[in-house]
């Protein structure tokens, strides 16, 4: 199979997961001099095709999996896993996950080749299609370039926006110094959050590139529920009216 047949074949079978493909092929000096000399299990890889939830179909495609319903943690992640692992043996690659590591797989770099995506003001990517929604949910490694062609870009939707996202979050949880995940945590699990926690992050909600692919509120509560899950000490903290220290160290959001 050529290298075009092999992306057409990945896209109608990851169609079937409810996922979307994006390929890029990577510079042969992948990953770039500058990264840390740490144990890169994608050192070498060639091309690399991103996997991302196809807005609502990638939840449809989860709740009729088997892992929905096996009452075992995280069952989001196991069952990408499963999936993604299942087309890398399909088609000779090796498969990646954005929790790998450390040290983790660069996924907002390889999203910076391969998709119509760019860093936002709220500093997650924004992308074309699915707005501040998108979710990778894995990739796949090849050791031969593809010959993806270029994603196809515009100009970066952030440069002509009025900015409602910096302005909708309750808490200024996006400020100067990043991303402030315990203040939006301690929001979320108190009694002011109850519109994050049923309906998603708000400050997502108000950009308007991908609004149709915002989360309906099953899938949104879900996320929120696994964001607090992995933040106990807010949900507690919360509970008693107390302060939880602002961490501004980390980029990482909760979806
Ligand atoms: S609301 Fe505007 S500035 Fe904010 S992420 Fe969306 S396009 Fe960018
Ligand atoms: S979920 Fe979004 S809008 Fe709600 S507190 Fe967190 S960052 Fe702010």
């Amino acid at each position: 199979m050529n290298a075009a047949g092999l992306l057409a074949a990945l896209g109608r079978a990851a169609g079937g997961h409810g996922l979307a493909v994006a390929a890029a092929d990577l510079p042969a000096a992948d990953p770039p001099a500058a990264d840390p000399p740490a144990d890169q299990p994608w050192r070498g890889a060639r091309a690399v095709a991103l996997l991302r939830a196809d807005g609502p179909r990638m939840w449809e495609a989860f709740r009729a999996a088997p892992e929905w319903a096996d009452g075992a943690p995280d069952p989001l992640d196991r069952w990408s896993a499963r999936i993604v692992a299942e087309l890398a043996a399909r088609f000779g690659a090796r498969a990646a996950g954005p929790s790998d590591g450390p040290p983790h797989p660069p996924f907002l770099r390889w999203a910076l080749l391969a998709e119509p995506a760019w860093p936002s003001a709220l500093g997650m990517l924004v992308h074309a299609q699915e707005g501040l929604w998108a979710s990778w949910r894995g990739a796949l490694l090849f050791g031969a370039p593809l010959g993806a062609p270029p994603a196809r870009r515009g100009a970066r939707p952030c440069d002509d926006c009025a900015r409602p996202c910096l302005r909708a979050c309750p808490v200024g949880a996006f400020g100067a110094g990043g991303y402030d995940a315990e203040a939006c945590a301690r929001h979320v699990a108190g009694p002011e959050g109850g519109a994050c926690r049923a309906g998603g992050c708000l400050a997502r909600r108000a950009c308007p590139v991908g609004r149709a692919r915002a989360p309906g509120a099953e899938q949104a509560a879900f996320h929120m529920a696994a964001f607090l899950r992995a933040r106990p000490h807010a949900l507690s903290a919360a509970a008693l009216g107390l302060p939880v220290r602002p961490c501004l160290a980390g980029r990482r959001t909760h979806s």
